[in-house]
């Protein structure tokens, strides 16, 4: 009989425990998490910010889920992983034998390293417990700083302005999300902003966060200038917790490195979801894919291997729906612009692969809400954004996905103001009728 043990408790940990239970059921499946509410949707946080989404709407499982798996959940902090022994030692020293052991401890936010980092009033939005902090310093804050020109900190603006807060974002570069979006993309989102009265610091840079009585009242940027505050949210990315596994002589890069098996270089040892850097057989790069759908199906692929079976992890194209400005947005594949930004910083809800700049012509129709930016290879369309109207996005998914040669439409696309949408809706009504 083996010992499976997952150390996590996220939707990487939880995709691979299905798996497992689905090809052996007799095996011991133990899981080590430190979260104390375990498994629930993060990308869900930032609408349990905003009071769009009930807590009890976050947890995707039921009693008769866990019930389904036949598994034993440790709370803790798994600490060491002795590879020798096959064992892990937890914070409070309790020692747990393995068989297979899966990595699935996903990423956490990078800390703000400037004085007054630790002022009551500053927070992250890591997990639940982060996501409760914050609303509980909403409750008694008129005024939020929020740092960071991604996702999250985007979610976080949005989530304190709809708690009736006033809020600036300070973001470093010149535009908002400037190494995935291009500039019409960012303008729509920065006009959006200023609509919901968010006051957006372009190029601003914080030095330092200010307090009385050991809370925040402001903060002051590079050129000097102070804005007075009660509370300071940021998102400024992400990284792989992987130093447990470091200490424990499993190769890592930028994150665990993964085989296309999910396995490391250790025996019966595996990696998952955030903290992972697989490698992807297709590209032959080894790429971090912080997103929820990834995580799920890397930790799925991982459950089969550790059960005995021999499946490949074949990467997907980069897909994610999520809300700008609440504006619903999809980003399919490579598009990014590349031109500044810093190409190495990892955010929540992104694929490195965004920030790839393809080897394309870029088609661009619509504006403001309806907006949509296809990457055209010589053959292919490689990236696309969809902004507004989102009836296309499932087709183009398809048509990345696939590779649809797209050589008999690829002088209409990028043709001047040429209407995308049509002739993507065209293309793809005769695309379907030849596969059904
Ligand atoms: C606010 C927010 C918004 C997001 N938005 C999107 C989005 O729009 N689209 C999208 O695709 N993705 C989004 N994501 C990212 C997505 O949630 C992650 O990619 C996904 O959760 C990764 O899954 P995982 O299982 O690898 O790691 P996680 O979900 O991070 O789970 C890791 C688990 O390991 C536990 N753990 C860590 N260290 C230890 C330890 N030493 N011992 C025991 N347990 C430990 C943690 O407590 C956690 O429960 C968002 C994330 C956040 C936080």
């Amino acid at each position: 009989m083996t010992n499976y043990l997952i150390l996590g408790t996220g939707v990487a940990a939880m995709g691979a425990a299905e798996t497992i239970r689905g090809v052996d059921k007799s095996g011991t499946i133990s899981f080590i998490g430190e979260d104390p509410h375990g498994y629930y949707s993060r990308p869900g946080l930032a609408y349990y910010l905003t009071g769009e989404v009930d807590e009890k709407l976050l947890y995707p499982y039921r009693p008769q889920d866990y019930k389904a798996l036949n598994a034993h959940f440790y709370h803790g902090t798994a600490a060491h992983i002795l590879t020798q022994e096959h064992i892990v030692e937890l914070s409070d020293s309790k020692r747990i034998p393995y068989d297979r052991l899966l990595i699935a401890v996903g990423s956490s936010a990078i800390r703000l390293s400037v004085p007054g980092a630790n002022l009551e009033g500053v927070v992250k939005l890591d997990h639940m417990e982060d996501a409760k902090r914050i609303l509980s310093s909403a409750k008694r804050a008129r005024t939020a700083v929020v740092v960071g020109g991604g996702i999250t900190a985007l979610e976080l603006a949005e989530g304190l302005a709809a708690r009736k807060l006033k809020v600036h974002l300070l973001i470093r570069t010149a535009r908002y999300w400037s190494n995935v979006l291009d500039e019409v993309e960012s303008e729509i989102i920065e006009k959006r902003l200023k609509d919901e009265k968010i006051t957006i610091h372009f190029e601003s840079e914080l030095v330092e966060i200010l307090g009385k009585r050991g809370k925040v009242s402001g903060i002051r940027l590079a050129d000097g200038q102070q804005v007075a505050c009660d509370m300071l949210a940021y998102g400024i990315g992400i990284q792989p917790r992987m130093s447990m596994a470091k200490e424990a002589g499993i190769a890592c890069e930028r994150g665990i490195l993964a085989d296309e098996h999910l396995r490391t270089n250790l025996p019966d040892i595996f990696a998952a979801g955030d903290v992972a850097q697989v490698y992807d057989p297709a590209s032959g790069r080894s790429v971090i894919d912080s997103l929820w759908g990834p995580a799920r199906e890397q930790g799925a692929v991982a459950g089969m291997n550790m059960a005995g079976k021999n499946m490949a992890y074949l990467k997907a194209v980069p897909f994610n729906v999520t809300r700008l400005a609440g504006l619903t947005t999809t980003i399919i594949g490579a598009v990014g612009s590349g031109h500044d930004g810093d190409p190495v910083t990892i955010a929540r809800g992104d694929s490195e692969t965004w920030r790839d700049v393809p080897d394309a012509i870029i088609a661009q129709s619509g504006f403001d809400i309806n907006h949509m930016r296809l990457m055209v290879a010589s053959k292919t369309i490689v990236g696309a954004i969809v902004m507004g109207d989102q009836k296309l996005s499932s087709a183009l998914q398809t048509i990345i996905r696939d590779r649809v040669d797209i050589t008999s439409i690829r002088e209409q696309l990028i043709a001047p103001n040429a209407p995308l949408a049509d002739i993507t809706a065209q293309f793809w009504a005769k695309v379907h009728a030849s596969r059904n």
